[in-house]
């Protein structure tokens, strides 16, 4: 799953950089916007579909992959147990944050 977690984080990066595009340029939107948009469109075909699904309801309401620093998610601040880390790390539990529910980047 870390690797699925990662690409959806660049695709997440690559949203807020089109969004920020999309107020500066308003209607003229340079040739670059077409091709981001592609790199999601590819980005998008590696992730399966049903985290692409919870990623998609999550991305509504802000970001939806989050870092996990020292212990804690950046999305809600609340920590994560040290036997979630540990499973999340060997890929056995999803990385999923228990409190708030969005992907955890770990890093
Ligand atoms: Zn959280």
């Amino acid at each position: 799953m870390q690797e699925a977690v990662k690409i959806m984080y660049r695709i997440q990066s690559l949203e807020i950089i089109l969004e920020e595009t999309r107020i500066v340029h308003r209607d003229n939107l340079p040739p670059q916007y077409a091709t981001l948009q592609e790199t999601i469109e590819t980005l998008r075909s590696q992730v399966p579909e049903e985290y692409l699904a919870r990623y998609d309801r999550i991305r509504k309401n802000g970001q939806a992959v989050v870092n996990l620093v020292n212990g804690f998610c950046l999305g809600c601040r609340m920590a994560i147990s040290l036997g979630d880390q540990n499973r999340m790390k060997r890929d056995e539990a999803n990385l999923i944050c228990p409190h708030c529910g969005k992907f955890l980047l770990l890093v």
